[in-house]
């Protein structure tokens, strides 16, 4: 008897589940080195060699009761020390400790943002495509989310629309660059933009509209291009953070929320995310994670491995007359379907053993998403399989 929320819930992760035995299936009969399975955003490079060298130290030099132990709800203050420190350093930004809550990844910090923020029926503005998850943790506070379509080819978010979606009940929009499913990096003067338009409707509905800069993939960016720092344009910004992608953490569940002191109420949204943070039930960040995100604060993972993927498979695809846009960071490539049904083109891409995620799982239809975080020689065996399925789908029209 579970409840009726969960149903589709449930449903949509068999779906997964479903995508997952799948590749199992493939791999048993053709082997695992001849399934290409680009669905799932798992990073395949290892996180930076000394993650384990600090674990092992702060195991074997911090005093048990204290490294195991419960804390402040928003983490140890010395590690949200050393974070907001290097934000300064990284962005010119005056955070201290105060401004930084340490949270159990993107995801977490997401759930504790709407939490703090959202009331039944608050809308939560959306650019499509979009992390399918925002939809799940924005019905977890009852809050309707409100997309606005995908601006393409650019896939760039679509300013026109935002301003024309804002009404009174915009508690918050959503925006993730670096982007999962596109790649695509927001400019500064989009994120300018972007201010100007939040700051006129702040005025005209005499509301506070926060904006939530999702961004697990800042790090991850390629050819020299910079991701500005959206705290530094909009007052009104909170930014989630996470090292599951930029360290490679995915299963530790790490991350922070930074809360500027220029946000509107500043006090009780501190008081408020911290408190969500207890009652959500993750209590605190999970501790040694914690102390060893500060102790590596300039690690990174080689984003030159991401980097020679994008550019074999982007070039691979494009010279075999697929369409997409090349990314500017992340570790996904958003295609563009052959044939209007990206569903139908997924199982034909399924039958030469490439695993593609629809489109219509960001709200964006008649693509398709390829997470290449893979091994480099999946790439180069995937493209003549990708080929294959291009020849098809040239006989079938
Ligand atoms: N936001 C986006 C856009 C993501 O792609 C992901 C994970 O893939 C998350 C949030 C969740 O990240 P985390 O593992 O830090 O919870």
């Amino acid at each position: 008897m579970i409840a009726k929320s969960m149903e589709s819930y449930v449903k949509g992760s068999s779906a997964i589940r479903a995508m997952f035995e799948e590749g199992a299936r493939l791999a048993k009969i053709y082997g695992k080195e001849n399934v290409y399975d680009f669905s799932l955003g798992n990073p395949n490079v290892a996180p930076p060699e000394e993650i384990k060298q600090s674990i092992i130290n702060i195991l074997e030099s911090e005093e048990p009761t204290f490294l195991h132990g419960y804390m402040n709800n928003a983490g140890y203050e010395d590690v949200r020390n050393t974070i907001a420190e290097h934000l300064n350093k990284l962005h010119g930004t005056r955070f201290t400790e105060r401004n930084i809550l340490m949270t159990v990844g993107a995801a977490g910090g997401l759930n504790v943002t709407f939490k703090t923020l959202l009331d039944p029926e608050d809308e939560v503005i959306v650019f499509a495509p979009y992390f399918g998850e925002y939809r799940s943790y924005a019905a977890n506070y009852g809050a309707k989310l409100v997309v606005i379509p995908p601006n393409i080819p650019t896939f760039q978010p679509d300013l026109n629309k935002l301003e024309e979606s804002i009404t009174s009940q915009t508690k918050a929009v959503i925006i993730n660059s670096p982007n999962n499913p596109t790649g695509v990096v927001y400019a500064e003067d989009t994120i300018k933009e972007m201010a100007e338009i939040l700051n006129k409707k702040q005025q005209e509905f005499k509301t506070d509209i926060y904006l939530i800069a999702d961004e697990p993939y800042r790090e991850l960016v390629y050819d020299g291009v910079s991701v500005p720092y959206v705290t530094k344009y909009y007052k009104n910004t909170i930014v989630g953070y996470s090292y599951s992608k930029s360290l490679s953490l995915p299963g530790e569940r790490i991350g922070y929320l930074v809360l500027p002191d220029e946000l509107s109420d500043f006090e009780n949204v501190v008081s408020a995310a911290t408190t969500a943070n207890r009652i959500l039930g993750f209590v605190n960040a999970p501790s040694i994670m914690q102390r060893v995100v500060a102790d590596c604060i300039n690690s990174a993972v080689d984003v030159n491995i991401y980097n020679k993927n994008r550019e074999t498979l982007y070039n691979g695809l494009t010279e075999i007359g697929y369409e997409c846009i090349k990314p500017e960071g992340a570790f996904y490539l958003f295609v563009k379907s052959p044939i209007e049904d990206e569903n139908e083109f997924c199982k034909m891409a399924k039958e030469h053993r490439v695993l593609l995620v629809p489109g219509s799982s960001f709200a964006c239809p008649g693509y398709v998403r390829m997470a290449y975080c893979v091994a480099y020689d999946t790439i180069v065996n995937a493209l003549p399989a990708m080929r294959e399925v291009m020849e098809e789908v040239k006989k079938s029209v």
